[in-house]
């Protein structure tokens, strides 16, 4: 109510001038029924585990909207691929309202494909199974990675076909669809201001930065121009330690449009994401981006600094001297530069020592694993194992050039030995003299790099796999999969088919390695 809501139950796509949100009603689906479900998030909020079917599953379907719901649609504008889009705003999804958890936290509980709504443009307001499943799981994935994220709390099958003109398999075939609820303390996101300012309804830019101040920020205290320019500062920061997780894990967004950044620091919006196999900071799995390749890995720490200027752009006409807002980008990139070294000396269990040294170490690191193409997760994960190992070894000086083979050959895509993995090779050595000047000891090291390193995280595949059960109807494949999700960090001897790295048959399959926006 703080904010200015249009109340019109036209469901046309239209323009929205001068509102912040445009509330809506979800369109009825005919079957709603449960797939899978986040028991952590729904004991933070408070909720039952719903039975298959019934009025709580129908809920987050659409079917049946509580008395003390609102729902409705955020406006919101931003850059796509660069490139200014006008209007945008929330065209398939739609937020009930907000939940007050046990512990007195808010959370704002939002359906993605529940209808069309005024800002649907030409498409239907639907998602269908396999991005909606991907989202879920992604979710709840990164959660338990320690990444920040926006969560998700059910998947929903609608029992509704939805037809998508794909890229996907090369025809159009109708697939079932099915609704994430997903929660987060609020969805708003830099095209909301971007909105504001670029029609010049600055009553409403302000309305918005004071309610995002007051609600999410209220550390800051009461806005002001100056309490804005740390609230600004605050977003880069946070942005930056959500990029350098990011980095750390091998995860790439692939559609880091301005309307796809959270105000809050948290991944958003799971939509053609994928996982680093092959080291590679030029991959994307994103098709749609194959041309510029925008969003690849590599770019991402670039392109959120580029977003967030054009974040800044936005808030200037709040700030009297607008150029005040370059501290953000500083504090960005510092942030950024810190906690990626941190993440990266954690992950390969050191402790800052010489700065220019360690940098070299670690770049000549992610040189020579991106010449060899080896697996991220997997490198670091044995290397988690094995540099521990031979540290401890009596015999190390014998044992090390073995056991350093195996590891190549464990993160190899290509068969050794193969001169794209000399460096490689050449690094190990020089690595473990380094990790031998540390002070802990190997069981210490051990334990702290496996607590960086996840062996599971969700590679294409998987979900793809996950997708293609659940659309047979079968979610064993499901459960098993977002269970091994929740502890990432644990060996899971029995599961260990779920760190396996991209197989033969998922190189050239769409879904499992690239992916297309169109979901
Ligand atoms: P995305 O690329 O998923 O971030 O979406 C960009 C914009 O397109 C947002 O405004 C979405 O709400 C909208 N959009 C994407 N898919 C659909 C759909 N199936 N129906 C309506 N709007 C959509
Ligand atoms: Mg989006
Ligand atoms: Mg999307």
């Amino acid at each position: 109510d703080e904010l200015r809501g249009e109340t019109n139950p036209n469901r046309g796509s239209r323009q929205v001038p001068g509102y912040a949100y445009s509330r809506v009603a979800p369109t009825p689906v005919a079957d709603p029924h449960l797939l899978a479900w986040s028991d952590e998030l729904a004991a933070t909020l408070g909720l039952a585990h719903p039975p298959e079917r019934g009025p709580a599953v129908d809920t987050l379907a659409g079917n049946l909207v509580l008395g003390s719901m609102k729902p409705f649609a955020a406006r919101y504008a931003g850059h796509q691929f660069g490139n200014w889009a006008g209007q945008l705003g929330d065209g398939r999804a739609m937020s009930l309202g907000e939940i007050t958890a046990p512990d007195g936290r808010t959370w704002e509980l939002q359906l993605k494909g529940a209808g069309p709504t005024p800002y649907s443009r030409r498409a239907d307001g639907r998602a269908v199974l396999r991005s909606s499943l991907r989202e879920f799981l992604c979710s709840e994935a990164m959660h338990y990675l320690g990444v920040p994220t926006t969560r998700a709390l059910s998947l929903v099958a609608t029992g509704d076909a939805v037809v998508r003109d794909m890229f996907y398999n090369g025809n159009q075939r109708p697939e079932p669809g099915a609704i994430v609820a997903r929660a987060a303390p609020s969805f708003i996101r830099f095209g909301n201001f971007q909105m504001m300012a670029a029609t010049n309804e600055l009553d409403n830019l302000r309305a918005l930065a004071d309610y995002t101040i007051r609600h999410h920020y209220p550390e800051l205290g009461e806005p002001s121009p100056d309490v804005y320019l740390r609230w600004y500062e605050e977003v880069c920061r946070r942005t930056a330690v959500m990029v350098a997780h990011w980095m750390a894990v091998g995860f790439v967004h692939g559609v880091m449009n301005t309307d796809n950044m959270s105000i809050l620091g948290l991944t958003i919006d799971y939509g053609p994401y994928g996982w680093l196999e092959p080291y590679d900071p030029d991959w994307t799995p994103n098709t749609t981006d194959f041309g510029h390749r925008r969003y690849a890995f590599g770019q991402q720490p670039q392109i959120a600094l580029w977003n967030l200027a054009r974040l800044a752009e936005a808030l200037s006409p709040l700030i009297p001297q607008p150029n005040d807002l370059r501290a953000g980008f500083d504090e960005y990139t510092q942030t950024l530069a810190a906690t990626r070294y941190d993440m990266t000396l954690r992950k390969l269990g050191l402790t800052p020592r010489n700065l220019a040294a360690d940098q070299d170490l670690l770049n000549d690191l992610l040189d020579a694993l991106t010449e060899a193409g080896a697996d991220m997760t997997i490198f670091f994960r044995q290397l988690s194992h094995v540099a521990p190992a031979l540290l401890a070894a009596p015999d190390a000086e014998a044992t090390q050039e073995a056991r350093f083979q195996e590891l190549l050959v464990a993160a190899a895509y290509t068969p050794l030995p193969n001169p794209a993995y000399g460096p490689l090779l050449n690094w190990l050595p020089r690595y473990l003299d380094r990790l031998r000047e540390e002070t802990a000891g190997p069981d210490a090291i051990r334990q702290g790099m496996l607590a960086a390193n996840p062996k599971y995280v969700l590679r294409n595949y998987l979900a793809q796999n996950a997708i293609e059960g659940a659309e047979k109807g079968d979610l064993s494949y499901l459960n098993r999969l977002f269970q091994v999700l929740k502890t990432p960090y644990d060996e899971q001897p029995e599961h260990e088919e779920f760190a396996a790295k991209r197989p033969d048959w998922a190189w050239d399959m769409p879904g499992c390695a690239t992916l297309s926006c169109s979901s």
